[in-house]
């Protein structure tokens, strides 16, 4: 990553720690009230120790009063400013986090589902979590213990300079070079080292899933020995990786040691002439030496501080990317329009997925009058989808106009829309927690009755029945398993529990035993009465019951009208009728 960017990144980072920026600067007063409550009291007890030794032997008295209460107090400071720094530290990082996590999914809600496509959503979720995981480093890892070591070592070496430039030099020096510049150095080394150990983790990780999800495959095809060595091979090149990182990162805190002993040696070295020239009290000597030990204290955690900047700069770095993309499908800025009924015109619109080699819509014209049933059918990859996706306003097209109840569907706000659509599409997801909550999510103020009623309508009134808690029965991985076909009724019972005026049907009876899926359909087109229903299906039998029916084929339009006049005209769709000898029975 460039300085440049790196400096961008963290800027950005930077503003977004700005709401808890009071907390911070607490911690901050805490850390550091504690460091030099530590330092004053080893040099002091230093001090004091040797003092009282040589008064001892000298036989004098010395007033012991004052430095017992400084060291009292500086003990009590000390243990108290360490509990509240790590009490208002960690509440700041809280704050924090959770802040950005809100912030994350704010920006990332609009992006979805285009924006979001092409990102396996396990892989998104896992490193999106790891990110935002790893920068609550930058706070309480990185800028707080940066900011005090500086502060610390101004302090250190001011009052150093007033009891001797000499010293203050020497340490100023020791602690320049083995407290900031070698462990920043190093740390840029086990950055290297540690780029591979992420890469492996990674794919140890992906491994490790995938193998388990399919376990059962792998056990049937007598696999497993293949997964594990691979495991074990993973495994065995990420601990090479983690001591190759761990050496340079242990070897940034062997040089904060090194520095601190030699800057202990040095002060000997230095003041033992002036104590046995008598310039300087022989207690001194001890103070000095304690301070100069102590005072390494402030660059202690630094070597982990530069470790984790990278790092935590990377996790800044790809979530601000992710969040940065454009808006596959923008709002608009005014309010949502008045519809003057709710019915569908495709003029000339034109589709292009990203991506792909050819337009997957072509020059669409068509309308869909308010209150009527169309049915969308054409084989596998005509687009069928890709045009329910426009009526609910997760793509907009590339170019041409599609109009909602008179208004470009570029004016209308998605959520406005969508208030006024129920839709069912391929693979509804089913959320894990009740079927109540489940069926709550289309319509949170539906009565028990009308939960009821929709469950019925969807022909799972006996299942409910058998249900061991009825409509509070938890539903999902851990729970009550439901049948793909229990799971599609339950999909379609929330759409009929909206109670909208437009239904909007992706295949909503695929995956069902044909007597209940005609008895479905039936339910369906009655509760559709009167109002626009647009129906993806294979289901050809339900074609004469529509009001149109759209044969679509490598995204063009080949013919529209009603099931007779086609049937009588086209020889295409009769050609496409011919597969299905239930038609009309
Ligand atoms: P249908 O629903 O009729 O089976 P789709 O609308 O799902 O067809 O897909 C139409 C075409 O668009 C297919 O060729 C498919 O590969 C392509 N397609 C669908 N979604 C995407 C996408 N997100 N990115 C690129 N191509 C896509």
């Amino acid at each position: 990553m460039g300085g440049k960017s790196g400096l961008k990144t963290l800027c950005r980072l930077l503003a977004l720690y700005r709401p808890s920026l009071g907390w911070q600067a607490l911690g901050l007063v805490l850390a550091l009230i504690t460091l030099l409550a530590n330092t004053v009291l080893m040099a002091t007890s230093g001090w004091f120790i040797a003092a009282m030794g040589l008064a001892g032997a000298a036989g004098v008295t010395l007033n012991y009063f004052t430095p017992a209460a400084i060291i009292r107090a500086c003990a009590i400071l000390r243990t108290g400013g360490r509990y509240g720094e790590r009490l208002v530290t960690h509440d700041a990082t809280l704050r924090v986090l959770s802040h950005l996590r809100v912030w994350c999914y704010r920006r990332l809600e609009p992006l979805a589902p285009a924006g979001l496509e092409g990102q396996r959503s396990g892989a998104l979720l896992g490193q999106l979590g790891r990110d935002i995981d790893t920068l609550d480093n930058l706070y309480l890892r990185i800028l707080l213990p940066l900011a005090v070591a500086v502060l610390a070592s101004l302090l250190f070496l001011a009052w150093l300079a007033w009891q001797s430039p000499l010293l203050a030099l020497v340490q100023g020096f020791l602690l320049l070079l083995g407290g900031f510049l070698l462990p920043a150095l190093l740390a840029s080394r086990s950055h290297h080292a540690g780029r591979s150990e992420i890469q492996l983790l990674s794919a140890l990780r992906s491994d490790a899933a995938d193998g388990l999800q399919g376990l059962g495959e792998l056990l049937l095809h007598g696999a497993t020995q293949q997964l594990h060595q691979r495991l074990e091979r993973h495994g065995r090149e990420l601990g090479r990786a983690q001591l190759a990182t761990s050496r340079w990162r242990n070897a940034g805190q062997a040089v904060v040691g090194l520095s601190a002993w030699l800057t202990l040696w040095l002060f000997m070295v230095l003041v033992l002439p002036e104590v046995a020239q008598g310039v300087r009290p022989p207690a001194e000597l001890s103070l000095l030496a304690l301070f100069a030990l102590a005072s390494f204290e402030a660059v202690t955690p630094l070597p982990l501080a530069f470790h984790a900047l990278a790092p935590t700069l990377e996790a800044g770095e790809r979530l601000f990317a992710l969040v940065d993309q454009p808006l596959p499908v923008p709002e608009p800025e005014g309010p949502a329009p008045r519809p003057s009924n709710h019915g569908y015109r495709f003029e000339r619109v034109w589709l292009h997925h990203p991506g792909s080699a050819a337009p997957t819509l072509r020059e669409l014209d068509l309308e869909i009058p308010p209150g009527s049933h169309t049915a969308i059918i054409g084989p596998s990859g005509a687009g069928k989808s890709t045009l329910l996706q426009l009526l609910v306003r997760f793509r907009l097209p590339d170019s041409g106009r599609l109009l909602f109840g008179g208004s470009d569907i570029r004016e209308w706000p998605g959520a406005a829309l969508r208030q006024r659509l129920a839709v069912v599409e391929q693979d509804d997801h089913l959320f894990i927690g009740t079927v109540r909550q489940n069926l709550l999510l289309a319509r949170p103020d539906a009565s028990e009755a009308q939960l009821r009623a929709a469950l019925e309508r969807a022909r799972l009134g006996t299942w409910l029945e058998q249900l061991p808690r009825g409509l509070d029965t938890e539903i999902g991985e851990a729970a009550v398993r439901l049948s793909g076909g229990e799971a599609k009724r339950l999909a379609i019972a929330r759409a009929l529990l909206r109670d909208a005026p437009v239904l909007i049907l992706d295949e909503p009876t695929e995956g069902l035993d044909r007597p209940t899926a005609r008895r479905l359909m039936e339910e369906l087109l009655e509760c559709c009465r009167n109002r626009t229903l647009v129906l993806v299906t294979h289901q050809l039998e339900l074609l004469p019951r529509m009001d149109q029916v759209v044969l679509l084929d490598q995204g063009q339009i080949l013919v529209r009208g009603p099931h007779g006049e086609l049937s009588q005209q086209s020889e295409a769709y009769r050609r496409l009728l011919a597969l299905s000898p239930l038609i009309g029975k």
